[in-house]
């Protein structure tokens, strides 16, 4: 069969290496001189900066992804990864001496004393979570479906709640319920909207000390973060060869304008160039909107998947603040990576965001050092540092690119609390804002993870009203994230060719 496949973004590459794998004649297509997507590097004055994913979770030996990746032969470098916290006026920095995985709870119970009860309590459920989630990874069988019914049972009754629910069920003060809830801020999700079991998945310990050991009686038991030595685009890289030394074909610097259909069936792309190219089966990915609405056309659809094109809620934006600096850091910080939340009040951020008002940097920000795992990625003695937010992709006042100097300017002065006198270190600065990501992923509105994950969403499924038309990608999988996409995509090929 011949694949034509739309977007070398991990959802394309993945849906592609397979295809080629199994035999089928491949071409994908991307708008972008690189593939990648959002896993490219962007450059600026001499550096490197990663544009998309950070601290990626299930790509550790043993893990989904990696495991997904081997497929192929690939193998890739990685580093564990964690990150510290810095609440409005609290800190959560992993010890330098490592203190056991629940260096945190204890810390929490000095910071917290009323709330030590609860503490306990939300480590224990913490705990059989972790069980609920090796049980999930394990490969589907009678006896592990059994081990995943019976490790449910303890967390059973937390089912129903919400994240909200959750963290007020375990503790009174909400500076410390914010510290569960604050990482939903970034999925632009109100904690009200989002299952409470997403809280200990998002929350998993390891990702707060590298040292936390993954593996319990000789079964890799814990989810690990990591980073991937020489940065993302090595996921892209390694997935573009696999592909092209199989035969398949990446066509670059190509946007597909429109995906045909005869007789409800797809039958190929025609480019912006008004070439058509003819394939049995067309994978798309990118926005859902965009994608059904302009490149397929409503008329093929069916009420049902209109329905959820009109309902299904993308995540915002980012804006992004890239600087080359002449001093490390990570001397400073203790870590390549530091969420810094500015409010308590997650339900006016998330708010807020929705509505299009920019917070400015109050509501919070992250420092990333891309140059501690990708050293190459500055030039010697120089290192990478990047200030990020999340945004609305359309500011209800002004417009990103006449905003953006102030906002960046404002972005690094916050910074400067956690990393003094910053600004006068920066050889070289590169600003990303909605507009740039929308360049980049071909989107009308950019959304920098895919959807939102709350309770009842229902994403653009793989399978499509238009016989042999797949929809890949983040915006087809809740959260966005990268094993979500990877894992999404795989599973979408697979029902494509059982069909
Ligand atoms: C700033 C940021 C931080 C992130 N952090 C994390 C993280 O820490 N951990 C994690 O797991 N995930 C993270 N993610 C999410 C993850 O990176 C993405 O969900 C995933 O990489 C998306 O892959 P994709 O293939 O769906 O889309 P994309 O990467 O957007 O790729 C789609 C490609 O298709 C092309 N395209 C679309 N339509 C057309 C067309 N008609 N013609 C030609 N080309 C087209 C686009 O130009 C693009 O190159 C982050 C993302 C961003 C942006």
């Amino acid at each position: 069969m011949k694949f034509a496949v739309i977007g070398a973004g991990l959802a394309g590459l993945v849906f592609g290496a397979m295809a080629v794998k199994d035999g089928h004649e491949v071409v994908i297509y991307d708008k972008n001189p690189v593939a990648g997507g959002v896993l490219a590097l962007c450059e600026a004055g001499g550096y490197r900066f990663e544009q998309g994913p950070l601290l990626m979770c299930d790509l550790l030996p043993g893990e989904p992804m990696s495991d997904l990746l081997a497929q192929f032969g690939i193998h890739l470098d990685l580093m564990r990864a964690d990150r510290n916290v810095e609440m409005p006026d609290y800190s959560m920095q992993k010890p330098e001496k490592y203190e056991g995985p629940y260096w945190r709870r204890d810390r929490l119970k000095e910071l917290f004393p009323s709330d030590a009860k609860g503490l306990d309590e939300y480590y224990r459920f913490y705990d059989n979570m972790m069980r609920v989630r090796y049980n999930l990874n394990r490969k589907p069988s009678l006896r592990s479906a059994f081990a995943l019914a019976a490790s449910f049972v303890p967390v059973a009754r937390y089912s129903r709640m919400t994240a909200q629910q959750l963290v007020e069920h375990f503790f009174k003060d909400r500076k410390l319920q914010a510290l569960y809830t604050g990482i939903l801020a970034d999925y632009c999700a109100d904690p009200d909207e989002v299952w409470g079991l997403a809280v200990p998945m998002t929350n998993l310990e390891t990702g707060f000390d590298d040292r936390i050991p993954l593996e319990k009686n000789g079964r890799k038991f814990l989810g690990g973060f990591g980073y991937i030595k020489g940065g993302c685009q090595k996921i892209a890289e390694e997935l573009s060869s696999y592909i092209t030394q199989n035969g398949g074909v990446i066509k670059l610097n190509t946007v597909v304008g429109k995906v045909l259909v005869e007789n409800g069936r797809a039958a190929g792309v025609r480019l912006a160039d008004g070439t058509f190219e003819k394939a049995d089966v067309v994978a798309g990915s990118g926005s859902g909107r965009d994608f059904f609405l302009k490149t397929v056309g409503e008329e093929y659809l069916d009420s049902s998947y209109k329905n959820i094109l009109e309902t299904y809620r993308p995540m915002e934006a980012v804006f992004m603040v890239h600087a080359g600096v002449d001093f490390n850091p990570v001397d400073v910080l203790g870590t390549a990576l530091c969420y810094c939340y500015g409010s308590y009040d997650l339900h006016r951020a998330t708010e807020r965001l929705r509505n299009g008002e920019y917070h400015d940097g109050e509501d919070g920000f992250l420092l990333f050092v891309p140059s501690y795992h990708a050293p190459e990625f500055a030039p010697p003695g120089r290192h990478c540092l990047t200030v990020y937010t999340v945004a609305p992709d359309t500011l209800k006042d002004g417009d990103w690119e006449s905003e953006k100097e102030k906002y960046a300017d404002h972005l690094l002065e916050r910074a400067e609390r956690y990393l003094p006198g910053l600004r006068q270190h920066i050889t070289v600065k590169k600003i990303m804002t909605a507009a740039d990501y929308r360049n980049l992923t071909h989107m009308s509105k950019s959304s920098f993870g895919g959807t939102v994950p709350v309770r009842h969403q229902k994403n653009p499924p793989h399978k499509t009203p238009v016989k042999n038309l797949w929809f890949i990608g983040q915006q087809s999988e809740n959260g966005g994230g990268l094993w979500a996409v990877s894992g999404g995509a795989a599973a979408a090929y697979k029902a494509c060719i059982r069909r």
